[in-house]
């Protein structure tokens, strides 16, 4: 075969992405509640960001962003795709497991797809050789208890997929971690003699949230932390898998999350900390997520400040492996200089909700031009068989310091004149690229609009 003595020196690629985890609700990002040793080692050993964004707030738009190095946006993924659509990603944009395969990696993805779940759009037309997975969120399900929102009973029955086949109906979501977890160590069992890549989007905590017998009450800390006790667990097996074959000093293991906690969702949501507002908005709770890098050897351990994206992770697994870019050059950056030290290889990131252009990020400082939200203040939060209900508000221009206001509480837009004129004409640039949806309802005529209907 052509290529194999230098097979081994290619790395295995791991990406474990949670479902609506909030930026502390990690052992090493703060949470005093949560029980994650397995992540608090990954977290020693290994490289933590600080200042890590999704590249949207919400499912489906984070999940096009992680596999394809581009925003969602300009991948025509601008937002969460309901059970009812038959819209996804389109078959030519290169996904992360087709830029490994082109390398002869053995591929695989056991969880969440979320990015269309019919024959045209499930993993296995992307690249990946194997699929296991509710193909999208757990709560869109007629099932009134799982879902109490009245729209989801119109939904059809949530399926669980193995490959193109829907292989049983309303699961029993108390095994999905497991069994999710199951697959992927036999998958890195099948392959340890070759490289692979593992995608293993956990279900979990997105609500409804469900854990097997063996984590039940087990935290003492509510069944959210039940839930993140056995995410941890999974991510334990995992490690130990790689243990057991001598891959931990090949392999790289990425861990964040798709979007910040739901937090409307009562004690059934995770936690955004300081950070304002959550799952939903371009504030910071909506975006700023955990994210681990763990390469013993390769990555030095510690922290990192330098701001990074979701669209990061593809360009940055393409450098490590030396894989070829797809024919359309990235939004994202690699991150293999933040990796030993160096700085942000950003200037600018920005965020979208849906295709309104709302914020962008440069250095410490954030501005948000005028926008509607969702937000939990004055909001009624949920009980678990009780849907809350969101308070709308608004935000007018607004320039934060992220460096001394992490809340994004404080105005300095009028003592920061030319600071808010920099990050607009960042935002112009990107309105000319991207489109957007405040000002251009058709979105800009350079936006590749890849879905099919
Ligand atoms: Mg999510």
């Amino acid at each position: 075969m052509v290529g194999c003595q230098t097979l081994p020196e290619i790395p295995n690629v791991i990406l474990i992405v949670t479902d609506d985890q909030g930026w502390v609700d990690l052992g090493s990002y703060g949470a005093e509640d949560l029980v994650t040793p397995h992540l608090d080692s990954l977290a020693a050993g290994g490289l933590r960001f600080t200042d890590f964004y999704t590249a949207a707030a919400s499912c489906s738009p984070s999940r096009a962003a992680f596999l394809t190095g581009m925003y969602p946006q300009r991948v025509g993924i601008p937002g969460v795709l309901m059970p009812q659509s038959r819209r996804g990603l389109h078959p030519d944009e290169q996904t992360l497991a087709e830029m490994l395969k082109g390398l002869g990696y053995a591929t695989a993805i056991f969880g969440k797809w979320h990015l269309g779940h019919d024959s045209l759009h499930l993993p296995l037309q992307h690249g990946f050789d194997e699929y296991l997975g509710i193909p999208y969120s757990n709560d869109m399900t007629p099932d009134a208890v799982k879902n109490p929102n009245p729209p989801a009973r119109q939904h059809p029955p949530v399926p669980l997929v193995d490959g193109f086949r829907t292989i049983e109906l309303e699961p029993d979501q108390s095994q999905l971690t497991r069994r999710y977890t199951e697959r992927a160590t036999a998958f890195i069992d099948a392959n340890h003699d070759k490289p692979f890549f593992l995608y293993l989007p956990h279900t979990f905590p997105h609500v409804p949230l469900f854990v097997s017998e063996a984590f039940e009450g087990q935290s003492g800390a509510g069944l959210y932390a039940d839930v993140i006790m056995e995410i941890d667990w999974s991510v334990g097996q995992i490690i130990e898998t790689l243990q057991h074959y001598n891959l931990t000093g090949n392999t790289l293991v990425i861990f964040s999350s798709d979007n910040g906690p739901w937090l409307i969702k009562g004690d059934h949501s995770g936690h955004a900390g300081p950070l304002r507002e959550g799952k939903g908005t371009t504030f910071e709770g909506g975006h700023r997520v955990p994210m681990l890098m763990f390469w013993p050897g390769i990555i030095p351990p510690g922290v990192t400040r330098a701001m990074a994206s979701a669209i990061d992770v593809m360009p940055t697994v393409a450098a490590l492996t030396g894989a070829s870019p797809g024919p359309f050059p990235f939004d994202g950056r690699s991150l293999v200089d933040v990796l030993h030290g160096g700085p942000s290889p950003h200037e600018a990131l920005f965020f979208y909700q849906g295709y309104q252009l709302q914020a962008v990020r440069s250095g410490q400082w954030k501005l948000h031009v005028p926008h509607h939200y969702r937000s939990i203040h004055g909001a009624t939060l949920a009980t678990p068989t009780f849907q809350g209900a969101y308070r709308q508000d608004s935000i007018g221009l607004s320039l934060f310091d992220l460096q001394s206001d992490i809340g994004e509480t404080t105005n300095l837009a009028d003592s920061h004149p030319d600071v808010v004129d920099r990050l607009l004409g960042y935002m112009n640039r990107m309105r000319e690229d991207l489109g957007d949806g405040l000002t251009d309802t058709e979105g800009s005529n350079r936006r590749r609009s890849r879905v099919l209907e």
